[in-house]
């Protein structure tokens, strides 16, 4: 049976202007390394066997229903703005609808140069498409909102970086939708007013189909951005590079390129080799977003009827949103020390706690996991200092039922940790994709006690800690 994808697609429907039609360029030799098959069915994808999904999803063949395009858009990339980036090396293979009524797109990255690839090869290589594949994968089982993966394959070809020659590989991916802030900057940056209303008028009834004016759309996205920072910020998640072209309108995680989780806590940690100035470091995440957000109010603008009533308007929507981060935050952290309704004073109690850990090189996961056990205090260089928290926080639980299972719902005992990554990309790279599928299956139950995956759970020693990840490019 072939494979068969119900594709119906919109985004084709479009103006010229918002795409450019771009087959993706075959490969030497594809070769399928995974196929999300779960995925596939929840999407209602059916059929296909394995060298015909090698060839769909590494581009040497277009599956029925294909409308591949490059989208365009612009972006802050670390606060300099750059008015055309676009898809450089994706192509958006088109949408499907699932069973369930929700539109999705099918993207592949890696497939080539498209007329947005600038310098680059329009390429990826192995370590990146594995990476997003895994990470991607563990964020949805975490239960934050993310693009998925579908399948990964090798090219068969070389792809040159830094490095050296290293095998190029494709990811499929799916998400709710590739637009962007930065697809919304694009057209305000030429003053495209009519573009700007149509991607408008599509964004809304394809995410917010309950709003009606820019100034409620803009309260919508808000609303998501901040949800999806908190709950990073509860899984010690840094994205890396959020500039507005690698933030999703959707409220989706988008575009894994040198993120990464934490392992001891500390709220200035970046690992992006690119980002010296620390922009992007896992505390500066919630003011990023709001600055984010202050671009997409900004491009919104030149549509509006009457510009200073929706200057006045959306600064204020903006100004609001650390206060709702604050809440956003509290919510997601309450249930990780095991409280339903959380106040101030819980607030500066998950503080203290994050406080200490920082001063004790506490592992953020598995302090969190180990609260409420004798392994608590063994996360900590100096554990009578923890001794003293642990005192105060015992008398704030004795008031809740159900702590202890609360706090296993929401501290994850598996995180796609860094090492465990680099260590993963390097078997693949020697033909090894055991540890990528293992990786894969534990983090599949990210809160589940999994017996015989102690490894995966452990901090790094010290010989094994990865200092630096590195884009997608
Ligand atoms: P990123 O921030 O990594 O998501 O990418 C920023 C921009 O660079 C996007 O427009 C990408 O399409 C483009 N880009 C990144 N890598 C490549 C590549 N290898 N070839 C062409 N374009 C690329
Ligand atoms: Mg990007």
């Amino acid at each position: 049976m072939s494979i068969n994808i119900p594709f119906d697609n919109t985004y084709a429907t479009l103006p010229p202007e918002f795409y450019a039609r771009q087959a993706p360029v075959p490969v030497q030799h594809p070769q399928l390394i995974r196929f999300n098959t779960a995925l596939a069915s929840e999407l209602g994808i059916d059929g296909g066997v394995s060298d015909e999904l090698a060839t769909i999803f590494a581009g040497n063949a277009l599956p029925k229903g294909a409308f591949p395009l490059a989208q365009a858009y612009a972006g802050h990339q670390f606060g300099g703005f750059s008015p055309q980036l676009g898809d450089g090396r994706a192509v958006l293979l088109g949408e499907i609808v699932d069973p369930n009524g929700h539109r999705r797109d099918i993207q592949l990255k890696g497939s080539g140069p498209t007329p947005f690839s600038r310098n680059g090869d329009g390429r990826a290589w192995l370590g990146p498409v594995l990476r997003e594949y895994v990470v991607s994968e563990a964020m949805h089982a975490l239960g934050i909102p993310t693009t998925r993966a579908l399948a990964a394959t090798l090219t068969g070809e070389m792809v040159f970086r830094q490095q050296g020659g290293l095998p190029g590989a494709v990811l499929a991916r799916v998400a709710s939708s590739h637009i962007r802030v930065g697809t919304f900057q694009y057209f305000a940056a030429r003053q495209h007013i009519e573009g700007l209303r149509q991607l408008f008028e599509y964004t809304r009834a394809r995410h917010y189909p309950d709003t009606k004016t820019p100034g409620d759309f803009l309260r919508a996205v808000i609303a998501r951005q901040a949800h999806l920072v908190a709950r990073w910020m509860a899984v010690g998640f840094i994205h890396g590079v959020m500039n507005t072209d690698n933030s999703a309108i959707s409220g989706e995680t988008i575009d894994y390129g040198p993120c990464a989780f934490m392992d001891s806590y500390h709220p200035v940690t970046v690992f992006s080799s690119i980002d010296r100035q620390g922009r992007y470091a896992y505390d500066n995440q919630r003011e990023v977003i709001v600055w984010n957000m202050a671009q997409l109010a900004s491009a919104l603008i030149p549509m509006t009827p009457d510009e200073d009533a929706a200057v006045i308007d959306f600064t204020k929507a903006v100004h609001a949103m650390p206060a709702m981060i604050d809440a956003e935050w509290l919510t997601a952290f309450a249930p990780k020390i095991g409280v339903t309704h959380a106040d101030e004073t819980d607030r500066s109690l998950i503080n203290d706690l994050l406080s200490i850990m920082q001063d004790g090189r506490a592992d953020f996961t598995n302090t969190f996991r180990a609260l409420g056990s004798p392994g608590a205090r063994d996360q900590f260089v100096n554990p009578e200092v923890f001794d003293v928290w642990d005192t105060r926080w015992r008398a704030r639980i004795k008031k809740e039922n159900g702590w202890q299972e609360r706090m296993k719902t929401a501290n994850p005992a598996f995180i796609p940790r860094n090492h465990r990554i680099e260590q993963m990309i390097q078997s693949a790279v020697a033909g090894d994709y055991a540890p990528f599928e293992r990786l894969l299956q534990v983090l599949s139950m990210p809160y589940s006690d999994q017996p015989g995956a102690e490894d995966l759970q452990a901090p790094p020693a010290p010989h094994e800690v990865v200092q630096q990840t590195f884009c997608g490019t």
